[in-house]
């Protein structure tokens, strides 16, 4: 088996330590508990929140994401045909809404990627 890269254990939303147990409880599809994460690996038993209220960093790489979003959706319109202001209120706020879920789960794995202190040991994610 071969271990999976940093890039698809943080796409997939993986533990940075063994890239191999779930972050979140659930699959995004489950809209109703989209936002429940594990307090440790499943896998691997690593501490998924290092210290209390390690997430409210998060919010400013969702900020981050929005405003990424946002510049994307008003390049897009513009392009096709800079429409009202109204249209570009609406479609971002259209967007943002349907998206919150994502950006809810990308910016709290980037933020513990970035800031968690976790380091990705290869000899977990092998065979025993
Ligand atoms: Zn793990």
């Amino acid at each position: 088996m071969q271990a999976r890269s940093y890039q698809m254990a943080l796409l997939l939303g993986k533990c940075p330590r063994c890239r191999e147990g779930d972050i979140f409880t659930h699959p995004i599809r489950r809209i109703s508990k989209f936002n429940v994460m594990n307090k440790s690996c499943p896998f691997c038993s690593a501490m998924l929140e290092p210290e209390p209220g390690f997430y409210q960093g998060a919010m400013y790489v969702g900020y981050g994401i929005t405003i990424a979003v946002l510049i994307l959706i008003s390049l897009i319109l513009y392009s096709l045909g800079n429409p009202s202001e109204w249209v570009y209120i609406s479609v971002t706020i259209g967007v943002m809404i349907i998206l919150a879920p994502l950006n809810y789960r990308y910016s709290r794995i980037l933020y513990l990627y970035m800031f968690g202190g976790i380091k990705y040991n290869p000899h977990l994610s092998q065979p025993k």
